[in-house]
């Protein structure tokens, strides 16, 4: 027996899947978790579901003639039990997989938390549960894990544009704190006096800047200059790109 349903996607899904009516011989006895799925839509990215005009939890298993509409994370007021993936709640803080590096830097240096450099998927799911972290990834196969709750799919492969997808995607612009974060081990910076560090750095910083910051975590000193003036320039041209708002 054929269980033909059409699955609807909505707003940032369709990237995901490459358009927004999709038809499927789904087979027997699957839910529509199962075949969201299949389609390459990862359980993180869902918020909720409806089947004529009802909320349905993903456990529903489909029938033969189903139309479903299948929405990411917006701003209706959905009854709690059918909210199908929560919004992170407070500041959010991520956990990147290996191939993302360079957005890894970007985040630290907008002052945004990225843990990066951990190479097995298990141990960035097990990292991500227990400090409750949203994972970043370009590999839709570690958020179908049922256990993630909190997962992005990066559209891009471009590290800025990455950055305006998470930015938009998490509102990060309310989070922003430029230059607080080291780019190398994602510990928080705190200021230091000059001659506490001088003996650490080379004549010429010494000769010219009095304000240093080290990181609490892997002891590495900042302060400004060059790089940090073309890191300034970047990050005010991003910003002005960025559509404020509000919560
Ligand atoms: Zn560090």
């Amino acid at each position: 027996m054929e269980t033909k349903i059409t699955i609807r996607f909505f707003g940032s899904l369709v990237d995901l899947v490459g358009k927004q009516y999709v038809q499927l011989d789904a087979g027997i006895n699957q839910t529509i978790k199962d075949c969201v799925e299949r389609l390459g839509v990862p359980h993180t990215e869902v918020y909720f579901i409806t089947l004529q005009k009802s909320f349905v939890r993903f456990d529903k298993i489909v029938k033969n003639g189903d139309m479903y509409f299948v929405y990411p994370e917006c701003n209706l007021d959905i009854p709690k039990e059918y909210i199908l993936t929560p919004k992170y709640e407070g500041v959010p803080k991520f956990i990147l997989d290996i191939h993302l590096g360079k957005l890894a830097r970007l985040l630290r240096m907008l002052g945004i938390s990225a843990e990066y450099g951990v190479v097995d998927d298990n141990e960035i799911v097990s990292k991500a549960l227990s400090e409750n972290l949203i994972i970043l990834t370009r590999d839709r196969g570690i958020l179908k894990r049922n256990e993630v709750t909190y997962g992005y799919i990066l559209r891009s492969d471009d590290p800025k544009t990455q950055l305006r997808e998470v930015t938009l995607r998490y509102s990060l612009q309310n989070w922003f704190a430029p230059f607080t974060r080291c780019m190398e081990c994602n510990g928080k910076l705190i200021s230091v006096p000059k001659r506490d560090v001088q003996e650490h750095v080379p004549e010429k910083v010494r000769e010219t800047f009095d304000e240093f910051a080290k990181c609490e975590r892997c002891g590495k000193i900042y302060w400004g200059g060059t790089h940090y003036e073309n890191m300034s320039v970047f990050i005010e041209k991003f910003l002005k790109d960025i559509p404020r708002k509000k919560f």
